[in-house]
């Protein structure tokens, strides 16, 4: 693969014909901030996770949630000293998140940057068609060709994650999808949530030929990197996770099934299937990469589609997912995407105030 973007490379020639460099210089990519949480897990936080989350602490019980949205929420921060927060707006771009990982893009979902190796690069869910100029710049910032672009594989069809996909299959990429959301994409249905969008750009929602339908369990082999593919259905037909494996972590592509800390995928879509997510959960917490004892996967990180990115201890976040959404398919109560609300979640913060 073309390690370097066309105008580096000439710059890195130039300079290597004055003193010969023994290797060549990496761009500098921002290191990003972590912080530890109450149960020791080191996360990358984003500001909208980390106010409200801090708010939650602060917050007394007897007191109502703000708007979450809303300005009242803001005056709520302020007024518990959260309005100065030590965390950027959106997690810093173009980074480096771990060994061969990097981030690309925040807005509204996180895409992943994969380098695998001389046969190009991997894009984990592209997200809004309207990025695809900035992610392409970004991937050039990180001093790699945006032609080595090789494959986009998606955790779902919605169009925060996927809308993309076609413009990235037309600079030669090739898509891959799970097989059960196949059929939105190549036929813009209302899984993509393009109905969502004024009534001119649904109808021009970008259609394709999917390259590579995703089958459960199947390993995907792109370049020196292998993605284990898990079908995990319930907030669409065809939501995929995936398992990689680098310098011995675990290491799970949570899309919108698995996200930081209670929060959970939109089920208020007609086709949602809250007992299919249910059993999606406990397929992870469960989940084998072998059949032998030793093949049970310990999750390590969790790089999921939006909020907070967790490097370590990730089977947290799998155990607390499961047994909310456990609780909710056995209650009949509806499934919450967001936790900060939530009275439960409340009361299970750390070092809160009595009220
Ligand atoms: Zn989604």
């Amino acid at each position: 693969m073309p390690r370097y973007s066309g105008a580096l490379a000439a710059v890195l020639l130039a300079m290597s014909r004055v003193a010969a460099p023994a290797t060549l210089a990496q761009p500098a990519i921002p290191t990003l901030p972590t912080m530890k949480t109450e149960e020791g897990q080191t996360v990358i936080y984003d500001r909208y996770t980390w106010q409200r989350r801090e708010l939650d602490k602060r917050l007394p019980l007897n007191l109502p949630w703000p708007d979450n949205e809303g300005t009242a929420i803001q005056a709520a921060f302020k007024a518990y000293g959260l309005d100065q927060p030590p965390v950027p707006a959106t997690i810093p771009i173009p980074s480096r998140i771990m060994t061969d990982i990097y981030l690309v893009n925040t807005v509204p979902n996180l895409t992943y940057l994969i380098d695998a190796g001389p046969a190009g690069l991997v894009l984990v869910d592209p997200g809004l068609e309207l990025n695809t100029e900035s992610i392409l710049k970004n991937v050039e910032k990180l001093g790699f060709s945006r032609s080595a672009i090789k494959w986009v594989v998606n955790t779902h069809a919605h169009l925060d994650h996927a809308w993309a996909d076609a413009h990235f299959q037309r600079l030669g990429a090739k898509i891959l999808i799970g097989r059960g959301d196949v059929a939105a994409v190549e036929k813009a249905t209302d899984v993509t949530a393009r109905s969502a969008l004024p009534p001119a750009m649904a109808a021009a929602y970008p259609t394709f030929k999917v390259d590579w339908p995703v089958d459960d369990g199947e390993d995907l082999v792109l370049g020196n990197k292998t993605f284990r593919a898990i079908w995990t259905p319930g907030h669409t037909p065809g939501s995929t996770c995936y398992l990689l494996t680098i310098d011995g972590k675990n290491i799970l592509f949570g899309g919108d099934t698995l996200l930081f800390d209670y929060r959970l995928g939109f089920q208020g879509n007609s086709y949602a299937d809250d007992p299919a997510y249910l059993a999606s959960l406990r397929k992870l917490a469960q989940f084998r990469a072998t059949p032998s004892p030793a093949g049970k996967v310990r999750w390590d990180v969790l790089l999921p589609g939006h909020g907070a990115i967790v490097l370590d201890r990730a089977y947290l976040d799998v155990l607390k997912a499961l047994r909310q959404v456990e609780w909710d398919v056995h209650t009949g109560a509806e499934i919450k995407a967001l936790p900060f609300y939530d009275d439960d979640y409340r009361k299970l913060m750390f070092g809160r105030p009595t009220p």
